[in-house]
C-alpha cells in the first residue's frame, strides 16, 4: 500500500514552505498583499468609477494616476481602505489602462518611505441611443447676434475658469442620488440634431419636470457657481471634492448662493426652461477632472460615506 506524500505531516510542512516560498520570490514582496477593486467590475468609455485599494502596511497617504488624471486617495477606516472616485471620458477608447499607485509609509523601518504598485482594468465601449431629435430652438440660438456673442464668450470664460477646478479632498459621502423624483427624457450620450445639424452627443441627464420643481443637489459639497449664462440659464454648479462637480441647468430660481455648503437632497433651486431650452425641464450634468460622466451610471454606484 501507498501512501501518499501529503499524507506524512513532516512532507507537508515542508512542501507547503517550498511553495510559499517559491510564491513570495516569484512575486515582488509589495505587489504580494495589495487588493485594488473597481466598482462597476465593467468600466465603459463615459463611465464612473470607484476604486477600492487595501495596501500591505499602512499608509499616510495614497495617490494615483489613471488615465492622465491624478488621484488623492481618501481613507475609509471602517472598511480600512482607500477610496478614489474616478472616471472614464466617452472619448476613452476600449482597451487595457493601468491605474498607477503610490503610498507613503506610516511604519517600517523608514516612515514615509514611497511604496508602489500598479494593476491594469479594461474598458469597454457602452452602448448610448443614437436618436436624431428634431429640436426647434429659437432663432437667436443658431445665429447669435455680436451682443449675443460676447454674451457666449463671457459665458465661455466662465466655465473656463471654473469647470476644470479640481478641489482634492472629498466632500461627497454615500451615494450620488437623483435631483428630481421624475421621468428621463434624454439620457447621457444620445446624439441629438437642432435644425437639422448633427449635434455633439448629450452630455447630461434630462429630467422632464414642469416649472418651478425643488431641484435637490446630488451629494454633499460647495456652490461653486449660482449665476445666470447664456446657453445654460441660471446656472449652479456644486463642487463635491476630488475632482466631482455636478451642474443644474435652465433654473427659474436660485436657493443657494456661491460658496454655501450644502448637504444631499437640499433644494438648490427650483426648474425652469432659462437659457437654451425647448420648454421647462431640468438638465443636470456630472463633471470630472474636465470630462463629463453620466449621471445615471454615478447613481448606481454604492459609495462609501465619509468619517466612519
Ligand atoms: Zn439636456
Amino acid at each position: 500500500m501507498r501512501i501518499p506524500l501529503t499524507r506524512i505531516p513532516f512532507l507537508r510542512i515542508v512542501l507547503s514552505l517550498l511553495v510559499w516560498t517559491i510564491f513570495n520570490s516569484v512575486l515582488p514582496a509589495s505587489a504580494a498583499n495589495w487588493t485594488v477593486r473597481a466598482q462597476p467590475s465593467r468600466m465603459v468609455n463615459g463611465g464612473p468609477v470607484l476604486f477600492q485599494v487595501k495596501p500591505p502596511s499602512r499608509l499616510q497617504s495614497l495617490g494615483g494616476t489613471w488615465l492622465g488624471h491624478d488621484l488623492v486617495f481618501s481613507y475609509d477606516a471602517a472598511s480600512k481602505s482607500w477610496f478614489a472616485l474616478a472616471g472614464v471620458s466617452l472619448e476613452t477608447a476600449p482597451g487595457s489602462y493601468a491605474l498607477a499607485l503610490t503610498g507613503e509609509t506610516t511604519s517600517g523601518k523608514v516612515p514615509g518611505t514611497k511604496t508602489s504598485f500598479s494593476r491594469n482594468f479594461a474598458i469597454s465601449r457602452a452602448k448610448y441611443p443614437k436618436i436624431a431629435v428634431k429640436l426647434s430652438v429659437e432663432g437667436k440660438f443658431t445665429e447669435p447676434s455680436p451682443e449675443q456673442q460676447q454674451q457666449i464668450a463671457e459665458g465661455q470664460q466662465v466655465k473656463k475658469d471654473y469647470l476644470n477646478r479640481v478641489t482634492p479632498e472629498r466632500e461627497w459621502s454615500g451615494d450620488f442620488t437623483a435631483p428630481a423624483d421624475a421621468g428621463i427624457s434624454d439620457v447621457f450620450g444620445s446624439q441629438r440634431v437642432f435644425n437639422g445639424k448633427t449635434s455633439s452627443p448629450h452630455l447630461g441627464l434630462d429630467f422632464r419636470v414642469p416649472s418651478g420643481t425643488p431641484v435637490a443637489a446630488m451629494n454633499g459639497g460647495t456652490v461653486l457657481l449660482a449665476r445666470p449664462l447664456y446657453f445654460e440659464g441660471n446656472f449652479v454648479v456644486l463642487d463635491h471634492g476630488q475632482g466631482f462637480l455636478t451642474l443644474y441647468l435652465h433654473l427659474s430660481e436660485f436657493k443657494v448662493k456661491e460658496g454655501d455648503q450644502v448637504k444631499r437632497g437640499q433644494t438648490i433651486g427650483l426648474s425652469g426652461g432659462t437659457g437654451r431650452a425647448t420648454g421647462p425641464h431640468l438638465h443636470v450634468a456630472v463633471r470630472w477632472q474636465g470630462t463629463y460622466l453620466d449621471p445615471a451610471r454615478l447613481f448606481s454606484l454604492q459609495l462609501p460615506s465619509r468619517g466612519n
